[in-house]
């Protein structure tokens, strides 16, 4: 292996100073709320356009000097190695891993997590950084380990508040943080460092990372090793193992071999798949079923996928290539992939194979592959605009075969079975990865999962990027290999886990570093991006926005005389989705009188104070519409003074 030690000056080491926020300890952290949504008044600073507004103090370091000193005798972390991990052991999505050696600091991946059904108007959700706000000199770097947007979508919007310390990342990961990043005119320009399976990279006398190839859905992933004082920590990523991948080196079995006898102390490793038996197939073995599939269709193929699924992308341009048909690039995320794999040569294919929109209709049928996003059904993806006839230049028609290439997320099997629905209502035909196995997946399953286990052999394991459940099947697995169970983790986002040197026993064998769950947990709620806003979008507005979609809204303007404060006219009322209004005259004239009652039930001897109106208005109209409908719909107060 060449040694190409990349060490990088850490000129902000200087200043560094004692952290000055306690991570908040929860005495029983299971117990937490799982899903409490506040704003971070720090992280609420930035907002525009996916950049950053100038930090404001909101936390003035003279007036905390006192709390300091505390902490800094509380927390002695001299000698500790501490991993928290702010978002992915809670949910697929958002992986970030935050691990503290003494007083430096390196961050693994920054993604983001689509929203859930419960979030309207949010476009998504973020890991939560406070923790590293006021760390940032400490932070000296940050490894991604692929190009999927729920380890890279947050990089816009994190960098620039940590500090934006140096990344490193592999070269097709660096193409689409690149790309998206292009996106965010006021985020910081990244200092990026591509790196292969052959670099290290020297943090510190203590901190050393080395690379180690895996296979996933896109090519150029890595596993991230971090030599520490108290041993080697691997941060597996996202992985499975190929040993035939489509247009990407196999995973390094034998680095990942020759690991098992460097004494791991911990192992995080991904627990996607970890409730599905078997071992992963190969995406070799997925491209031969579509050449078999390919063969037989005569009409147009469209292919629904992710567009993160390069690998299936580029086994499709082949099969292209072979059937003499041209490929139709469709969403706009699809299109950026495979631009930025094409540039930097990672997918392979002759630019002349993609044919225009404007050129699609001159081609015969058999001469056409459409590839698009949405097969899961979202709103505005390609696939849900061509069913409903809303897409410029393509609609179904009989004689076209649809194929679902990506297995069902769970939660959307409703929103696809009426697409499959409307798809065959327009006459095309269906092939979905159920009926013929076109579907890889992009992470190892149990029997994989247990070979990098064996393989790596780690004193303490840590199961992350995935929901409760399955991290807890992956911890199960683990038992299995061997692992003793005090020695497994599985922990909540933001939860601390703390090594350092001791002794103990466990059936005869030794453990020189003492591992712990603590209850310690530091802020890991959700930081939801909303349009361009990050972070602005409060509890309260997610709630407004919940009763709005759930019963609807009433606007009651009033207009008063500003000095007398007597009611000028009629109020005026405006339902949106509560009740139709030309139907319900009786329960509007009720409403009408109610306020006006309201408007003239004031205090005399004090001026017209709207606050008071409109409250009175938001609590009184509220009660009485309840009373009447039992629907709560969100009443909007507009006092007009004249
Ligand atoms: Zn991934």
């Amino acid at each position: 292996m060449i040694d190409k030690y990349q060490a990088f000056s850490s000129d902000n080491s200087k200043n560094v100073r004692p952290f000055n926020s306690a991570p908040t300890t929860l005495n029983n952290p299971r117990l937490a709320p799982r899903k409490n949504v506040s704003t971070y008044h720090s992280v609420g600073n930035y907002q525009a356009a996916g950049g950053f507004r100038k930090k404001t103090n909101f936390k003035n370091p003279v007036k905390n000097v006192s709390k300091e000193m505390t902490e800094i005798k509380t927390f002695d972390n001299t000698g500790k190695l501490r991993v928290m991990v702010l978002g992915g052991l809670e949910e697929v999505g958002r992986n970030m891993t935050v691990i503290e050696y003494e007083k430096e600091i390196i961050i693994i991946d920054m993604g983001l997590q689509f929203p859930e059904e419960d979030m309207p108007g949010i476009d998504y959700v973020i890991p939560n950084v406070s923790y590293l706000e006021d760390k940032k000199d400490r932070i000296k770097a940050v490894f991604i380990t692929h190009g999927h947007f729920d380890h890279i979508g947050g990089i816009p919007h994190i960098m620039g508040v940590i500090g934006n310390p140096p990344m490193f990342m592999g070269k097709m990961t660096a193409g689409l943080v690149r790309k998206r990043i292009a996106e965010f005119k006021q985020a910081p320009v990244l200092k990026i460092k591509e790196i292969t399976e052959f670099d290290r990279v020297k943090i510190s006398d203590k901190l050393q990372v080395e690379f180690l190839r895996v296979n996933h859905s896109i090519p150029d992933c890595f596993a991230i090793i971090i030599n520490t004082p108290l041993g080697k920590v691997v941060h597996t990523g996202d992985f499975k193992i190929d040993f035939t991948p489509v247009n990407d080196k196999p995973a390094d079995l034998n680095r990942i071999a020759q690991l098992g006898a460097e004494n791991i102390l911990l192992m995080m490793s991904d627990s996607t798949d970890a409730v599905h038996l078997g071992y992963q197939i190969s995406e070799s073995a997925i491209g031969d079923e579509m050449d078999k599939l390919f063969e037989k269709i005569s009409g147009r193929i469209i292919i629904g996928t992710f567009a993160s699924q390069l690998s299936r992308i580029q086994k499709i341009f082949d099969l292209a290539k072979k059937y003499g048909r041209r490929i139709s690039l469709q969403g706009r995320s699809i299109n950026d992939n495979v631009e930025v794999a094409h540039q930097i040569n990672y997918l392979k294919f002759d630019p002349k194979i993609i044919v225009e929109d404007k050129d699609l209709n001159r081609l015969r049928d058999d001469k056409i592959i459409i590839i698009g996003t949405g097969a899961q059904g979202e709103n505005n993806a390609f696939l849900s605009r061509v069913v409903n006839n809303e897409h410029r230049t393509i609609s179904l028609r009989s004689g076209d075969t649809v194929i679902f290439s990506s297995s069902v997320i769970p939660g959307n099997e409703r929103t696809i079975q009426n697409l499959m629905d409307m798809v065959v209502r327009q006459g095309a035909k269906i092939i979905n990865y159920k009926m013929m196995d076109i579907h890889a997946g992009g992470h190892a399953k149990q029997e994989d999962l247990k070979l990098m286990m064996r393989l790596i052999r780690p004193q303490y394991f840590m199961p992350i990027e995935a929901n409760h459940y399955m991290l807890q099947a992956h911890a199960e697995l683990a038992e299995q290999v061997g692992i003793f169970k005090e020695n497994i983790f599985v922990a909540d986002n933001g939860q601390v886990v703390e090594f350092k040197k001791g002794h103990k026993v466990i059936n005869d064998k030794k453990f020189e570093v003492l591992g712990t769950l603590t209850k310690e947990k530091v802020p890991s709620d959700y930081v939801m991006v909303d349009g361009l806003g990050v972070g602005d979008v409060s509890a309260i507005v997610l709630r407004d926005r919940r009763v709005m979609s759930e019963d609807g809204m009433i606007v009651v303007i009033v207009t008063i005389d500003s000095k007398t404060g007597d009611l000028i006219g009629s109020p005026d009322l405006i339902s949106r989705g509560f009740i139709y209004m030309k139907e319900n005259r009786d329960l509007i004239e009720k409403v009408r009188a109610k306020v006006k009652f309201i408007v003239k039930d004031k205090n005399d001897n004090t001026p017209a104070d709207d606050d008071y109106i409109k409250n009175k208005i938001r609590n009184e109209v509220g009660q009485f519409l309840f009373g009447a409908t039992k629907r709560r719909p969100m009443v909007l107060p507009v006092v007009i003074k004249i």
